[in-house]
């Protein structure tokens, strides 16, 4: 404990932090549920030169090591609709909060856009990071803007839909802003009427293309994704361990005419989007087990961890990122941040 700043704690044990559950530590630690507790904080890192990391769920972070620096939950809760219509609401939500019960919520509340995001793991400060999606829908179409403290200079900013440069599970956050702000609240905008998006085919085909309510929506991503995705309280994963691959059109035919069965979504720019569940499953990896890690059987995109280490899900990741660029010349990207290398 420290005198000043009574949350921080030393060396403490991650792994019930993170859903891949790989045992490492931090060296400092703290969670915050205000605002107020921030600057403190942030001037006993400073002050010790400690380098500083926003911890959500740790549901999509890969802990190679253990954190040297200082750890921060951002715990802050609260719901406020800031702003209110007949037909839209923006409702200003902490950090803190559950993703997935505050997509219940909504629904209880009769603000809907959420439903197709239902059951994504986290917290709700790390949602805008990678600009959360599923079944055709983005955490950007709801956006207004974000709260934020800058790590190096304990800065507010408020950051909108613009500033924040989302793209397809990707944000500034994880680009030039990496590791710079931790975010305390985030504002969206959600109807009063719903909102009905059943494209997704799977979703599509859950509802047999029939009408249907939001919580009607929810209830069946809800299902899909138990039926198809391992659930991380048994089984250690962090979701999706890599994008999909988009391509420019000509690598796309070119690909198209050696492996006519490979599946592929046109995007609005025109580059094709290729799934890489299928790369990975083509080379082979779908099912294999290496040491303490392994493919996950029915869901080639995800890594499960057995009790290794981090390193050992990165070495399997790079395995699987070499054979993809020889097989189909994609070099595959990995979706969760990775900290502890330093
Ligand atoms: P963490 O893993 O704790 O952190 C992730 C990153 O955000 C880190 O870089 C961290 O430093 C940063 N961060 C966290 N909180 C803050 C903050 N307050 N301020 C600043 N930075 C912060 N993702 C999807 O997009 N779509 C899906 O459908 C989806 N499905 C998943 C299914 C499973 C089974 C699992 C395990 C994961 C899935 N994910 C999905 C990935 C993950 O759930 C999301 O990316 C989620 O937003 C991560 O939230 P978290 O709170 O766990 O973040
Ligand atoms: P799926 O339905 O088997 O589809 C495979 C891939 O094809 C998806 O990744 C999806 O891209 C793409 N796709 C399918 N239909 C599409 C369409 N009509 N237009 C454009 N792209 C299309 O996928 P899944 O693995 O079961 O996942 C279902 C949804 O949950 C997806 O949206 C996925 O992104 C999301 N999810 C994400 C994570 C994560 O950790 N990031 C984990 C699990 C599920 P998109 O990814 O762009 O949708």
């Amino acid at each position: 404990m420290d005198a000043v700043v009574p949350e921080i704690s030393t060396n403490v044990a991650l792994t019930d932090m993170n859903t891949l559950r790989v045992s490492a530590s931090a060296a400092y630690f703290c969670r915050l549920s205000s605002v107020d507790r921030v600057q403190p904080v942030l001037q006993f890192a400073r002050a010790r030169g400690l380098t500083v990391t926003a911890l959500g769920g740790g549901s999509n972070l890969v802990l190679a090591g253990d954190i040297k620096g200082l750890v921060v939950v951002l715990d802050i809760k609260g719901i406020d609709v800031l702003a209110s219509g007949d037909e839209r609401l923006d409702v200003r939500f902490g950090a803190g909060e559950c993703w997935h019960t505050t997509v219940e919520h909504c629904l209880d509340q009769g603000w809907y856009g959420l439903e197709n995001l239902s059951l994504i793991p986290g917290n709700m400060g790390a949602a805008p990071i990678q600009n959360i999606g599923a079944y055709g829908v983005e955490l950007s179409d709801l956006f207004v803007s974000l709260d934020a403290i800058e790590i190096a200079t304990g800065q507010p900013r408020v950051f909108n839909r613009e500033d924040c440069e989302f793209g397809y599970r990707d944000s500034v956050f994880k680009q030039r802003l990496q590791n710079q702000y931790l975010i305390t609240a985030v504002t969206l905008r959600l109807s009063r009427q719903p909102q009905i998006n059943i494209n997704y085919p799977a979703l599509k085909d859950a509802l047999g293309g029939l009408q249907a309510s939001p919580q009607q929506i929810s209830d069946a991503v809800c299902q899909i994704r138990q039926q198809k995705l391992p659930d991380p309280a048994i089984t250690a994963n962090v979701g999706s361990f890599f994008t999909n691959p988009i391509v420019s059109e000509e690598q796309a035919l070119s690909l198209i005419s050696l492996h006519p069965n490979m599946p592929w979504h046109v995007q609005p720019d025109g580059r094709y989007k290729i799934p890489a569940a299928w790369l990975i499953e083509k080379c082979g990896f779908k099912g294999q087990r290496y040491g303490n890690v392994s493919v996950h059987q029915h869901q080639a995109l995800v890594l499960v961890n057995h009790g290794g280490t981090g390193l050992e899900v990165l070495v399997l990741a790079d395995k699987i990122v070499q054979a993809v660029a020889d097989e189909f010349g994609i070099d595959l990207v990995i979706e969760p941040r990775v900290y502890g290398r330093e």
